[in-house]
This record gives C-alpha cells, structure tokens and sequence, in this order.
C-alpha cells in the first residue's frame, strides 16, 4: 500500500490568524481540480512547479521548529493549495504525530470526493471553505467546474463538523457575480447550517 504523501509546492512559515487561529505554517499543495480565472496561486496548478512529496514524518520534522508558537497561540498548520483535501488520507497520520496541541486547519473549495470530506472532518480543527458563489451558471463560469459536489460537501461537513469551525469565504468577483448573487448566497448557506460567513471582494490586477 502506498504510503500517504502531500505534494509540498511552498511551506509559508509564522502567519498571524491569516488562516486558522494563532500562529500558523501554511502548507500549500500541488493541484487543484478547479481553474478559477483570478486564482492567485496558479503556481499550484502549473505542471512545471517542483512539490516535495512529504510523507506525515517528514512534513512532521520540516514544520515542527514552530511548535513553541503554535501551542502559545493555539495556531498550527493549515493545509492551503492548491485543493489540500484531494490528499485527505494523509491528514489522520500527521494528527496522530503532533497531537492535539497543533491545531490544523484546511483551506479549502471542497470539490473533492466525498470520501475526503469525511476523512478531513475527523482531525480538522476548522475549515476555511472558498464557496465562491452558489449560482451553477456562475460558479461554472468562474471556475470551469460544476457547483453540485462542492455545496453538496458543505451540506454535509455541516453535519459532521461543529458549524463554528467553518468559515465560509463568500467574494464579491468582478465580471462574475453582484451583490444581489452575494446576498442571494449568503441565504442559501445559513439555511443549510452554516453559521461563519466572511465576505470580501476579489481585487483584480490589470497588470
Ligand atoms: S480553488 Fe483556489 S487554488 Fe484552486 S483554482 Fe481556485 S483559487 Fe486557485
């Protein structure tokens, strides 16, 4: 059987509750299923990018330097991306490595297997779900992918995960969406259970 591995692409070290609370590492993943058109981390996606292939232990020993800060502040790691939960059978084995006094967190589109939702939600600290919209039309046009697996995902981590530990990014996306789209979302998520809801526009560069 293959051992579990995350496909490192960057390891961003001593983050300040930018992705979790506390402290954090972000550890961002290679790949990601979606191709949103303003993804500021098309790194990830690019073939040409180099990724370590860390199993637990050795992401483990890269990131443990940090350990005094993350159990000061209750930070941790965060699993960016890239689509970290495309990786989630690697999450239980690093939990069982730092414990519980690291907290970890996943960023995350959730357009993943169900299967990965249900591993995550077992040893995740909290989730900062990128729902984009939840317009079909509109999320097909701005991530080239369909709406369906992603929300059905949210659905269901809602009723795995305490709602508290998931905050829902809902953007404001030039050219895609409008504020009407945004409120219109934002009744659709708080009628499926979700409680943490941080709105936010996209900045768009020219350049
Ligand atoms: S989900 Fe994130 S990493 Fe993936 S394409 Fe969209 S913005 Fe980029």
């Amino acid at each position: 059987m293959t051992k579990p591995f995350f496909p490192t692409a960057a390891v961003s070290r001593l983050r300040m509750a930018t992705d979790g609370e506390g402290i954090t590492t972000l550890v961002c993943a290679l790949g990601c299923p979606l191709r949103c058109r303003y993804c500021l981390n098309k790194f990830t996606w690019d073939e040409n990018t180099k990724a370590d292939r860390l199993t637990p232990r050795e992401l483990y020993e890269k990131v443990k330097m940090d350990s005094l800060y993350f159990e000061a502040t209750g930070g941790g790691v965060t699993f960016g991306g890239g689509e970290p939960l495309l990786y989630a059978v690697f999450f239980p084995e690093f939990r069982a490595l730092c414990g519980t006094a690291w907290k970890m967190y996943a960023e995350t589109s959730l357009y993943v297997p169900e299967r990965n939702v249900r591993i995550a939600a077992q040893v995740m600290d909290g989730f900062i779900v990128d729902i984009k919209d939840t317009d079909s039309g509109i999320y097909r046009a701005y991530t080239g992918r369909e709406l369906s697996a992603a929300l059905e995902n949210l659905k269901l981590l809602v009723t795995l995960t305490d709602p508290a530990k998931i905050r829902v990014r809902l953007p404001l996306i030039p050219g895609y969406n409008t504020e009407e789209d945004r409120l219109r979302s934002e009744t659709i998520l708080r009628e499926i259970g979700v409680t943490r809801i941080e709105k936010f526009d996209y900045i768009v560069r020219n350049d």
